[in-house]
């Protein structure tokens, strides 16, 4: 008998539920009571839905207000000093989350990071190196009792001691060389009184997840991952104890564990396929094995038959008791549910499904192998339609699109001219002064933008009042650049509400869901617009309102395009074929705007690349295929323009010493880079490196509406020169100004156009 095992279920809710309960809470809409009861009906109705599914596992404790790394760190009692005056309890929480300010107290949130490679943000623990840990909450167990208070025996899931210590980082007072790990010991005695608690109030199996397995590890914490969980086996003889890894291959890793008595390891067999025959040779005797069939991260469905012959490779080698099925990961990073979806269109629905319906898939696989194949016939059939129904759409095939994918050659990845040749040409057709300012591209979404943008979407105004309002945006920004002097202008990307979704809706091949919404972070959620097929461009997307921007000055105005591996790293991304062949045909549909955008006469064209680090592997070993194709699919994008078109990208935060060789394989002409928090230390790699093009490090935060003064940009601009020749040196803040109000805008960039005048006047 197989189990269905389930590690987590998005706690946002049908339409994003959770998110409205709690803004409205932040907003003093809803008082704690309604909050607290709200919550626990949410947390109820997603309980019910996945035992009325038929789910065996069901998990408790993955819901949260925020974010479950800083549930943990507050039920530890792992809370920085700055919040200790705040009333405990959702006061210290949320202050945690999100910072405070009332009278009297000013109080800033704690640092926020990527969940691995993923989109899903998480609150960074802080730890001193005499940290006390306390029991602060009883939120874990009280959520078990919860669930079965209805009848639901769940299994909770926590964070496992030594990827928790991993993810945080020490207090910024701690001296050098404290390390969190050497908490380890310390926190390890909480672990096991929260777990007998757990056992005493009726647990029988624990999820602990060890995301950290997956990365790579020195050798010596081997010894911590040992003593962690012969400690925590030991607790309860009645607690079984499953490890959970996913996002990546656990590998040798897989000894960190094994050579303790746990009893199950669930791994991911989407994102690592290829591990499970090796596992399958490595497990140990009784220990049950997880698998990861069912894709928690994208949004299609699962070949059922493809499942099923890998559960079986399983169940041949452990036994069917010693086999569970589940999601590749937490169903955190899937969408709700496809039932609410109105606005795709029946044969693309027909190959969709989010969480809800992930459920459904696991149960039908081990019913198939429980029970038999015929118990479900009439589902695995209506699988093996849609998937054939899938892979042989004419929807998802261009034949056009594919000629030219075979028809690429080796000098659609290069340059005609090496960079010193550009560079000459550029400042002659440019005239660009030293130190020539710009921005990243976009300027305020003001209120009336949005409202605007509303009302064309619902209809209650047309296409040409819209785009005449747009128009008259776009001349007020020219106007203002103009005026304090800014030497390469853009256009203020206000027709875009996204910088992807705006590329997605004007392309082939990519479809939008109404309800296909993420958690980001907190109450923030994205919805990844969904690539289902081949990527084309049938028309011009910029062209016309970049060439309108352009005839309102005689100064050089940027196209403004987002670059193929943002493209993809930012939407769902079809399962059928490498995610390397997507890319290189968003960027041939991007390769064509460019050219479009130089025969209309642009000669300063930028191509944003923000999410180029996110999409490096978990695994270094990995990380030059990626990034040999993610070049490439700049490289296709941005070359076989003239000599003299001035090719620019953008970076958002990045630690550029791991990419830097990747980046001057780009061979843009600018860079501008966001580093304005990282006290110019990211700009080492450029100097080290030798880096020879021309490069624009953000002269000021753009994540805050403080107006930088003349001095600190002066300052910084200085410090700059220690690193890079001033004949290289660009001058914006660093990254998109769209987030912020245009008061804050003005006075900041003509601070910095002064400067950068001030500067030229001296050299
Ligand atoms: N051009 C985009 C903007 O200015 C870049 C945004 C980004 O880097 N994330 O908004
Ligand atoms: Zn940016």
């Amino acid at each position: 008998m197989v189990f269905t095992f389930n590690l987590g279920f998005p706690r946002m809710g049908a339409n994003r539920k959770l998110k409205r309960l709690v803004e409205n809470f932040w907003s003093g809409k809803v008082d704690e009571n309604t909050l607290i009861t709200d919550a626990k009906k949410l947390r109820e109705e997603h309980w019910l839905l996945q035992k009325n599914a038929g789910l065996d596992h069901i998990p408790s404790n993955d819901f949260s207000f925020y974010d479950q790394v800083v549930d943990h760190s507050y039920a530890f009692g792992v809370i920085p000093a700055r919040y200790k005056n705040l009333n405990p309890g959702l006061e210290t929480y949320f202050a945690m989350c999100r910072g405070l300010q009332k009278p009297g107290i000013d109080v800033a949130a704690c640092k926020m990071k990527k969940w691995f490679n993923t989109n899903y943000h998480y609150i960074v623990p802080e730890f001193e190196p005499n940290q006390q840990f306390t029991l602060n909450s009883t939120k874990v167990i009280d959520e078990y009792k919860e669930a079965k208070a209805l009848g639901i025996q769940t299994h909770p899931v926590i964070l496992g001691p030594v990827s928790y210590l991993m993810l945080g980082k020490p207090t910024k007072d701690a001296p050098q060389g404290f390390k969190p790990i050497q908490l380890l010991d310390r926190l390890l005695s909480l672990y096991e009184e929260l777990l007998s608690k757990l056992v005493s109030a009726g647990v029988t199996w624990i999820q602990i997840d060890e995301p950290c397995l997956v990365l790579d590890l020195p050798s010596t914490i081997k010894n911590e991952y040992v003593s962690a969980y012969n400690a925590l086996t030991k607790v309860s003889p009645q607690l079984k104890i499953l490890i959970a890894t996913y996002f990546e291959r656990i590998g040798t890793n897989l000894d960190f564990i094994t050579d303790t008595p746990i009893n199950a390891i669930h791994i991911d067999l989407i994102r690592a396929p290829d591990q499970l025959e090796s596992i399958l040779r490595r497990l140990p005797a009784k220990v049950s094995l997880s698998l990861g069939l069912v894709n928690g991260r994208n949004i299609w469905k699962t070949n059922l038959e493809v499942a099923l012959a890998k559960a079986q490779k399983a169940i041949d080698v452990l036994g069917s008791e010693c086999v569970f099925i589940a999601p590749s990961c937490s169903l955190l990073h899937s969408p709700h549910s496809i039932q609410s979806e109105k606005k795709i269109d029946n044969e693309i629905l027909n190959w969709l499904s989010f969480a809800v319906e992930k459920i459904k898939k696991i149960v039908i696989i081990s019913k198939a192998l429980n029970n038999s194949v015929q118990s479900v016939q009439t589902e695995l059939e209506a699988n093996r339609k849609s998937i054939q129904s899938h892979r042989e759409s004419a929807r998802t095939q261009n034949p056009t699109v594919q000629q030219k994918m075979k028809a690429l050659g080796p000098d659609m990845f290069r340059r005609k001219f090496p960079f010193h040749e550009r560079q000459l040409s550029q400042r002659k057709k440019l005239s660009l002064p030293l130190f020539p300012t710009t921005t990243v591209g976009s300027l305020p979404q003001t209120k009336d933008i949005r409202t605007i943008r509303a009302k064309f979407k619902k209809g209650e105004i047309n296409q040409t009042q819209y785009d005449n309002f747009i128009k008259r945006e776009i001349e007020k920004c020219v106007h203002f650049q103009e005026e304090i002097g800014i030497d390469v202008l853009v256009h203020g990307e206000f027709e875009r509400n996204d910088m992807v979704e705006f590329f997605g809706e004007n392309l082939q091949g990519y479809v939008f869901s109404g309800n296909g919404w993420v958690q980001s972070y907190g109450s923030r959620c994205t919805k990844p617009p969904i690539i289902f097929g081949d990527i084309s461009r049938p028309n011009p997307m910029t062209v016309e309102i970049i060439k309108y921007a352009q005839s309102l000055t005689d100064k050089p105005m940027k196209g403004m395009l987002t670059g193929p591996i943002t493209m993809l790293q930012w939407s769902f991304v079809r399962d059928d074929q490498p995610r390397k062949d997507t890319a290189f045909q968003l960027a041939l549909a991007i390769r064509e705007e460019v050219h479009d955008l130089e025969a209309a006469g642009i000669s300063v064209i930028q191509i944003d690349e923000p999410a180029i680090c996110e999409g490096l592997p978990l695994r270094k070993e990995d990380w030059n295929v990626y990034l040999n194709w993610a070049v490439d699919a700049f490289l296709l994008s941005s070359t076989g323009v003239d000599c003299s078109t001035q090719i620019h990208t953008h970076m958002c935060y990045s630690d550029f010493n791991d990419i830097i060789e990747a980046i001057r394989c780009l061979d843009a002409d600018v860079i501008t880079i966001e580093n304005s928090r990282s006290d110019l230390k990211l700009l080492n790699a450029f100097e080290e490196h030798e880096y020879t093009a021309e490069i624009g490090p953000g002269l000021y935060d753009i994540h805050s509406p403080r107006v930088p003064t003349k001095e600190e940009l002066k300052v910084r601009l200085h410090a700059i020169f220690k690193y890079i020749p001033k004949n290289l040196i660009w001058a914006n803040p660093d990254c998109g100004l769209k987030t912020r109000e245009w008061p804050e805008v003005e006075a900041a960039l003509k601070n910095m156009t002064d400067v950068a005048k001030e500067f030229r006047a001296i050299e």
